[in-house]
């Protein structure tokens, strides 16, 4: 694809409907793919953080998550396509899911707004199979690490904030031929 490269970090130049079609045919395909969403807050930290701008020079695809970015690319006469958030990106894959019938691993959030979201996912989106859930404070990884490679999901989303979602993703991406993607504050916004 063609790249943006903003302050060090490349972004793929795509519409949301044309990022959902890649996407979700990669999956189909059981394809590996590490997805960023990035938005200024990243840029930044990548900027100052080079273990972290290496980590995520491993993803698949970045993706430019809220306004900023776009405006940022205009600056630089280099034009972004529009926004791809993260949100929106999450919830398609949930309706495509649950039409489907794959299955979604989640991760991240306090305990009481994961428990919200397997209510809200198992009746906005009955068809998807929920493969695991986990809040975001966990203490012992290898045990998650473990969930995810026994139920070999076809989506992982992990929800704990920047840079701890990406370097989870780093450590745990060999687990399932899925789709994983950090996807910040999304299960609190879902759950309302
Ligand atoms: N969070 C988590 N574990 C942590 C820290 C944060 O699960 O150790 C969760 C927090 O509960 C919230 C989410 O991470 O649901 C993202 O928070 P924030 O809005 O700060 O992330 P951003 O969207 O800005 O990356």
């Amino acid at each position: 694809t063609n790249d943006v490269n903003i302050l060090g970090v490349n972004f793929d130049n795509t519409t949301l409907e044309n990022f959902m079609d890649i996407i979700t045919n990669r999956i189909n395909e059981h394809r590996r793919t590490f997805v960023v969403t990035a938005n200024p807050e990243i840029v930044m930290y990548a900027q100052s953080h080079s273990q972290f701008n290496d980590l995520i020079k491993q993803a698949d695809y970045i993706v430019p998550d809220g306004i900023g970015v776009i405006l940022a690319s205009r600056i630089i006469s280099q034009p972004l396509k529009e926004r791809v958030a993260g949100y929106d990106v999450f919830t398609k894959l949930l309706e495509w899911g649950s039409t489907n019938h794959k299955s979604a691993f989640f991760i991240g959030a306090k305990p009481n707004v994961i428990r919200d979201l397997q209510r809200v996912v198992a009746k906005q989106y009955p068809g998807l199979i929920i493969s695991g859930t986990q809040d975001g404070y966990y203490k012992d990884e290898s045990i998650i690490s473990e969930k995810i490679r026994l139920s070999s999901p076809d989506m992982v989303f992990v929800a704990t904030g920047s840079p701890k979602q990406e370097e989870f993703i780093n450590r745990n991406i060999n687990k399932s031929e899925a789709l994983f993607m950090g996807i910040g504050g999304s299960f609190d916004v879902l759950t309302g």
